[in-house]
């Protein structure tokens, strides 16, 4: 019964630098949260101890009573949320949960239509050497070259070429709005399955900054961690008692054995969270935020050096960074906001002409800094920083001044400060 600090001194003293990390830079990779401590407490506690295989009220094992309370409070908290019939809370993860609502509902050998990788989709939607990519024939919709929005054309042209027996609407890096009712009716003309992966968007659709797609799609997918803030996980709900029964026995015996009990309790609590008033004030800030950004880069002193914000602005909490037209490419980008303290992705943007490991695109977004406490005052600061940092006139002596400006915000927005 040692400490960790005692026993294993090691990866306690690795885990406090990332502590460290964490509140001394400001974190604007996209799919990025806080977990606050009362979720990261669930989620630290003896339910890890605890095989319960099977679902509330029907286990595998024995002494169940306190689990099933757990597991079932997080059911009941999510389909609230979300106003669906149906939710299973035991996906370990995004991945997982996509995959077992494809197995739910395809034979391999079946076709999905979803987003290209390269503009935008999901690994799980469709890449060559995922499970997505290798179980079932893959078609990929792309968006238009002209305004950078998914191109419904092509989806319905692709749908009555193809006939999928699913389409796939969601997305991991891409700005704007999908319209569910335009997918919902193209999936109803060629018989598809629609699925929605929610897992980026999820928090802003909680809060009613977003659409909702569950009364739109048979299965909704979606993580806990990212604009929702939660504990690293997935969750699957669907408004359809087939596809329910389908997509519980695909979680387990399907896919997984034994449920994660503590991290199911750190999603009930997530989901508390985020049916509460600070949490939709929260993903308002999330969407100022990003807004702001989307308009600090698109200034004259940002474009004059080529670059741009892809699609023109941003609906949702993360903007795109296009540095097609920069001599500055994605890996550049990222190293050089690093160095000042901010975190953010490279990402390849559509119709990239720059290889996958460099890029010519940045991933910005809020969510992580609006958990942390930011409202527009400090999004423009950061937003200011950024230009800078992107800007022609950029030179390494510049990076001193950044940085400093970079620690003012984090030292007034303390993080984790009882840790
Ligand atoms: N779906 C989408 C749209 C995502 O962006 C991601 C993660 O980036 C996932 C699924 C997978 O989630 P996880 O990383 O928890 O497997």
């Amino acid at each position: 019964d040692r400490r960790l600090a005692d026993f294993d001194p090691t990866v306690y003293t690795a885990v406090r630098a990332e502590l460290e990390r964490q509140q001394s830079t400001l974190e604007m990779i996209a799919s990025e949260n806080f977990a606050p401590v009362s979720v990261m407490e669930a989620q630290g506690s003896v339910l890890t101890n605890k095989y319960a295989e099977g679902y509330p009220g029907r286990r595998y094992y024995g002494g169940c009573e306190h689990i099933d309370v757990l597991e079932q409070l997080a059911i009941e908290r999510v389909k609230a949320l979300f106003g669906a019939a149906f939710a299973n809370v035991q996906p370990h993860s995004g991945a997982q949960a996509n995959a077992a609502a494809m197995t739910a509902l395809l034979q391999p050998g079946d076709s999905i239509l979803g987003l290209d990788l390269a503009h935008g989709g999901h690994l799980t939607h469709g890449m060559r050497i995922n499970f997505s990519g290798k179980l079932y024939n893959v078609v990929a919709y792309h968006v238009s070259a002209e305004d950078n929005r998914v191109d419904m054309a092509e989806v319905q042209r692709l749908a009555d070429e193809h006939r999928p027996q699913l389409i796939i609407a969601g997305w991991s890096a891409y700005p704007r709005q999908l319209d569910f009712a335009a997918f919902r009716r193209v999936a109803d003309q060629v018989g598809a399955y629609l699925m929605v992966d929610m897992a980026h968007f999820a928090g802003l659709v909680a809060a009613g900054l977003h659409p909702n797609p569950v009364p739109h799609a048979d299965v909704v997918t979606t993580t806990t961690h990212k604009t929702l803030g939660g504990p690293r996980g997935g969750v699957v709900l669907t408004n359809r008692e087939d596809v329910a029964k389908k997509v519980n026995s695909a979680v387990f015996p399907g896919q997984q054995g034994g449920p994660l009990e503590h991290v199911i309790a750190a999603k009930a609590v997530a989901f508390k969270m985020a049916s509460e008033p600070e949490f939709r004030e929260r993903q308002e800030r999330t969407l100022a935020g990003a807004r702001l950004l989307a308009e600090r880069l698109s200034a004259p002193d940002v474009t004059d050096a080529g670059v741009s914000v892809l699609s023109g602005g941003t609906d949702v909490h993360l903007v795109l960074v296009d540095l097609r037209e920069s001599e500055l490419d994605g890996q550049r980008a990222e190293d050089r906001l690093h160095d000042i303290g901010i975190t953010v992705n490279r990402n390849a943007v559509p119709f990239d002409p720059r290889p996958p490991m460099v890029t010519s695109g940045l991933r910005i977004g809020t969510p992580a800094l609006a958990s942390r406490g930011f409202g527009e005052a400090e999004f423009a600061e950061v937003a200011d920083i950024i230009a800078e940092a992107l800007n022609p006139a950029y030179a390494p002596s510049l990076a001193a001044k950044l940085r400093a400006r970079v620690a003012a915000l984090a030292d007034a927005h303390p993080l984790y400060p009882e840790l």
